[in-house]
């Protein structure tokens, strides 16, 4: 590794390569359980810092891992085969913020927060915050194909992407896209690229369709004693034709807590209904908050709270926002740990069944849950809350998080629809995508990376990448004392 640092800092300066252990450390957890440390990180400031870093490591078969802000949730990011960190976090300029257009031209290391807050003040959005918008970056978002908050509304974030320059593992670019809105040409790469997590290419630069921010905003929510009123309720919504952001539900464990330690006031439910809704206008948000309201009431409702101020809003969004530290107040020492279950997507129809299936399983291995979902879009995160330190609350996550897939399949429902598979769904993969499909992957990353040096070891496309056993956070940390600087 001493030749490939010497080249790296040729290319990108001393400031912008590091090997000292602790920020190999830094980059070698995520928020889920594993730990792998790469050899070192380099901080590219162009895209032709990108193409020299490929060139040399495609030379030297070193796997090489983007990474924006490390928020993936399923250890996309993870540098599992060791090699080369590619900290895209220094690319982050906003080049153009085009009103005419409708368009922003970005580099990938933006953060979406920073991006939206720039957009805002040219009265613009691109309306795919995530939640991790303060750590997300634009080229994570990107490569997951994430699904932000508004993805009932706006849906996944592929489809607005204009254009897109990404560089291939041997130096090449491919420009795909344009400034102009539409484009039909042959397979769309542009898609296939993004929802790749940085397995095939590395995008550099990216040009985004926007939309005009509405200037009227509110969140109504409400609290429901059964589970099937509120996915009933929210059906109605969509049935009845208001164009909603969001339609959200948190289970009654959840909102039963937060309202218990924050003080909250809320009544004990089975369930809240969380729903944001704009307008161009007082009057066209006054009618679409009228139509929710009857239509809440009329599924048997309670305590109905329509948010204009942003205290009120954050109350109300507290039961999906907040329960990670209300949880360690309740049970110090406990935490939440991205699994292969944090976002199955289920049918419409079995939604309200699903979410006390998926808790009743995650509660039956000792360990507590609180279950969210996106109830437009049917998408379930079933959020594990335990000890890390506890042995036997590990092997309860790796039961509990099979029986759950177990029980998606059965009800035809998938895996993923938000985070994407990711470094711990490998195991699942072939049993959720089928054989055909896998193998038309694997093709598919052939061609793009013939030598498996662009993010290896994930969704899947590497056989035999993970074993199924429980993998125990902490004895890595316990026993890489050279590393760590401490004893067993
Ligand atoms: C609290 C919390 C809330 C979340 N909420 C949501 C949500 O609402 N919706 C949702 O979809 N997800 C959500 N996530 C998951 C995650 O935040 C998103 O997937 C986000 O897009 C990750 O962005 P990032 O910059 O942190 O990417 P990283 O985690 O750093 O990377 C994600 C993947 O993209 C690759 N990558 C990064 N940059 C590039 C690049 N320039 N070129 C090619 N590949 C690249 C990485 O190698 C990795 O495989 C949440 C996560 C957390 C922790």
């Amino acid at each position: 590794m001493k030749e490939v640092h010497e080249l790296l800092v040729a290319v990108v300066g001393e400031n912008n390569v590091v090997t000292a252990k602790v920020d190999r450390v830094a980059y070698a957890r995520d928020l889920t359980p594993y730990f792998s440390p790469p050899d070192l990180i380099v901080f590219p400031e162009s895209r032709d810092h990108v193409i020299e870093i490929l060139k040399i490591a495609s030379k030297r078969d070193i796997p090489v891992t983007p990474r924006g802000g490390g928020a993936s949730f399923q250890g996309s990011s993870l540098p599992v085969r060791g090699g080369i960190i590619l900290d895209m976090s220094r690319m982050n300029k906003i080049l153009e913020i085009n009103k005419d257009d409708m368009i922003a031209v970005v580099q990938p290391g933006v953060r979406y927060e920073t991006f939206e807050h720039e957009l805002n003040k040219h009265g613009l959005t691109f309306p795919h915050d995530v939640g991790s918008h303060d750590a997300a970056t634009i080229g994570g978002i990107l490569a997951s194909d994430s699904n932000g908050h508004h993805a009932y509304k706006h849906g996944r974030v592929s489809p607005w992407v204009q254009g897109m320059e990404v560089v291939l593992v041997d130096g090449s670019i491919l420009n795909l896209g344009s400034r102009a809105p539409r484009y039909n040409m042959g397979y769309n790469l542009s898609a296939l690229i993004a929802g790749s997590i940085g397995t095939l290419g590395i995008i550099t630069q990216a040009t985004l369709r926007l939309i005009p921010k509405m200037e009227y905003e509110a969140t109504i929510g409400a609290f429901f004693q059964n589970l099937d009123d509120l996915m009933k309720a929210s059906h109605a919504i969509t049935m009845s034709g208001v164009d909603c952001g969001t339609l959200e539900a948190t289970d009654g464990y959840t909102v039963n807590t937060i309202s218990e330690v924050m003080n909250l006031g809320f009544p004990k439910c089975e369930g809240n209904f969380v729903g944001d809704v704009q307008g161009f206008s007082e009057e066209e948000l006054q009618l679409k908050l009228n139509t929710i309201k009857k239509i809440l009431e009329e599924h048997n409702g309670e305590k109905i709270i329509i948010a204009r101020d942003e205290e009120t809003t954050r109350t109300l969004w507290a039961p999906r926002l907040e329960i990670d530290i209300a949880i360690m107040k309740v049970h110090p020492g406990y935490r939440e740990i991205g699994f292969a279950a944090a976002d199955p997507c289920v049918p419409l129809s079995k939604m309200a069944e699903a979410m006390r299936v998926i808790g009743r399983i995650i509660r039956s291995h000792g360990i507590l849950a609180a279950v969210f979902c996106h109830t437009g879009i049917g998408i379930i995160h079933p959020a594990v809350l335990f000890d890390p330190l506890n042995r036997e609350h590990w092997i309860g996550v790796k039961n509990a998080e099979k029986e759950i897939l177990d029980y998606v399949h059965s009800i035809d429902g998938v895996i993923t629809a938000e985070h994407g598979l990711g470094y711990v769904k490998n195991i699942y993969v072939e049993q959720a995508v089928g054989g055909l499909k896998l193998k038309l992957d694997r093709e598919i990353k052939r061609i793009f990376d013939p030598e498996n040096i662009l993010n290896p070891g994930k969704m899947g496309l590497d056989t035999n990448e993970r074993d199924a056993d429980v993998q125990f956070m902490y004895d890595e940390y316990i026993s890489d004392g050279e590393l760590w600087g401490v004893k067993k």
